[in-house]
């Protein structure tokens, strides 16, 4: 049998570390980055005797992204116990919730490969603490545990096993993704770890009813590791079946630099957990106008802006889907495009030499296309404001530079973020619009190229646009087009 007759199942559990100030059951910061063990207390290092309070953000968070990924909101739910030895869990459990999660019955809408819409529905959200991280020396000299991570609030997001391809993972963790990025309770930054996946893969025959025994791959945190790893996992199953062997249910580690999948450990099973009501915290009730409140306040979703990019501004379903993929890019859009009123050509300076800059610069991971680009891009990539893009823009409209001397502009702020009028005046890049300069320029090029202009006057149209190219080159591409086309044009036809 070959590989097609196979269909690849999968499930997604995501972790996102929420963007709160403090950690889920202590005030310690969650700031990414500090020396270890610099945000520490008794309650996040385990010390005996230290109580949790639950920090009601975590709730207030975790609703949220509940309501924006169509969730039923649970009234009741609680924090429960999940038992078992790490050395980064100081506890030796962690708090979880086990059989009363937060939010039930979701679903997030994707893109198949058809592109017709598909819902891929959630089984749960739930909240829960994150670990602590284990620095291994690579001289072997032994580990040191790092804290700082410890009481980190995360939401796990677990979905059915409806993905059918790599690709549909993929589009459902962007899709993820930029919800939590728009109702603002986590950054995202898969780089940091702030959001992760554990990939669940399994193989069957086209036409089979049953699933196959899946295997899981842990804290997968980019893209592209994502969609190798599930294709050599489904290729490895496939080549176990095919030869008549069995598939474990196992834990799976990813190695990205062989490209393969290493075993880690037996799946564990709940009842290996030991979970049990934590008997340290309340039970968490929350009232229907508690509910009702969040869901009046969440921001717009990246649907909406996207259906708004559509009728409002007329640009194209692909231009929409790449602006609103990232919040931030779409943010930046529409700061430009409130000053400037020119959104198509706000839509195409992010679009083209924006993301041709930021992808040459390989700024995040490096990546091969421009729509991945906008979508995995973070805040702090861009260094200039929409209000910088925005006057560029208008510059352009207005005459004052040609759009060649835009993309200069465009570098400079880049590299030196300021008012664009500024640069312009500073580099003495300002249009020529002088009509006696624009002749000048003209009578030299037509005198310095007889060829072309006989190639104009025995009925060559083209040869205009050779001759206005040689005076773009010869003000180094400040003349302004439209006068040299005209000035050509009065000058040929004397
Ligand atoms: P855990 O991994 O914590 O034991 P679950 O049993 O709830 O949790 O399953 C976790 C994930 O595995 C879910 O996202 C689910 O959709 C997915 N999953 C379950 N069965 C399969 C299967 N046969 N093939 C692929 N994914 C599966
Ligand atoms: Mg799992
Ligand atoms: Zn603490």
């Amino acid at each position: 049998m070959a590989r097609d007759d196979y269909e690849i199942v999968m499930g997604l559990e995501v972790h996102a570390e929420l963007s709160t100030k403090t950690k889920i059951f202590c005030s310690c910061p969650t700031e990414f980055g500090a020396d270890p063990n610099t945000h520490v207390c008794p309650v996040c290092m385990a010390m005996p005797g230290a109580l949790p309070v639950l920090n009601e953000k975590v709730v207030e968070y975790a609703v949220k992204a509940g309501l924006a990924t169509n969730c039923e909101i649970a009234m009741d739910s609680k924090n429960d116990r999940k038992n078992y030895f790490y050395p980064d869990l100081p506890k030796s459990y962690q708090i979880s919730q086990f059989d009363k999660p937060l939010c039930e019955r979701g679903y997030v809408e994707i893109e198949d490969e058809e592109g017709n819409k598909k819902k891929i529905r959630l089984t749960r959200i739930h909240i829960e603490e994150d670990a602590g991280k284990l620095n291994h020396n690579e001289f072997g000299g032994g580990s040191l545990v790092d804290l700082n991570r410890a009481g980190v609030p995360l939401i796990e997001i677990v979905s059915e096993p409806d993905l059918r391809s790599a690709k549909e993972a993929e589009e459902y963790l962007k899709k993820l993704k930029s919800i939590l990025e728009y109702i603002e309770v986590s950054d995202c930054k898969m780089q940091e770890g702030s959001l992760r996946a554990d990939v669940n893969v399994s193989v069957r025959k086209k036409g089979a009813t049953e699933y196959g025994t899946r295997t899981e791959m842990k804290n997968m945190n980019s893209f592209r590791s994502i969609v190798r790893a599930i294709e050599y996992e489904a290729d490895r199953q496939i080549d176990v079946l095919e030869d008549g062997g069995k598939i474990e249910q196992e834990t799976l580690r990813w190695d990205d630099v062989s490209g393969r999948t290493f075993p880690m450990r037996d799946k564990e099973d709940a009842q290996d957990y030991r979970y049990f009501p934590d008997p340290d915290l309340v039970a968490i009730r929350l009232s229907k106008e508690y509910i009702e409140n969040i869901k009046n306040n969440l921001p717009e979703l990246p649907e909406s802006r996207k259906q708004r990019y559509l009728n409002e501004f007329g640009l194209s379903e692909k231009d929409s889907n790449m602006l609103t993929a990232s919040k931030y890019l779409s943010n930046l859009f529409e700061g430009a495009e409130k000053i400037c009123k020119n959104a198509k050509a706000v839509a195409n300076w992010l679009l083209s030499d924006v993301s041709k800059i930021l992808n040459e610069k390989e700024l995040e991971v490096p990546v091969d296309d421009l729509i991945k680009l906008a979508e995995e891009m973070e805040a702090d990539q861009i260094p200039f404001t929409a209000e910088q893009l925005a006057k560029m823009i208008v510059l352009i409209d207005k005459g004052t530079i040609s759009s060649a001397i835009g993309k200069k502009v465009l570098v400079e702020l880049f590299e030196n973020p300021k008012d664009p009028e500024e640069i312009i005046k500073e580099k003495g890049w300002i249009q020529i619009s002088d009509e006696g300069a624009i002749k000048e320029v003209v009578l030299k090029i037509l005198e310095a190229n007889p060829q072309s202009v006989a190639d104009f006057k025995a009925g060559k149209d083209k040869a205009i646009g050779f001759l206005v190219g040689q005076a773009m080159k010869e003000t180094k591409g400040k003349a302004n087009p439209q006068m040299l086309n005209k000035m050509f044009l009065e000058e040929l036809k004397k």
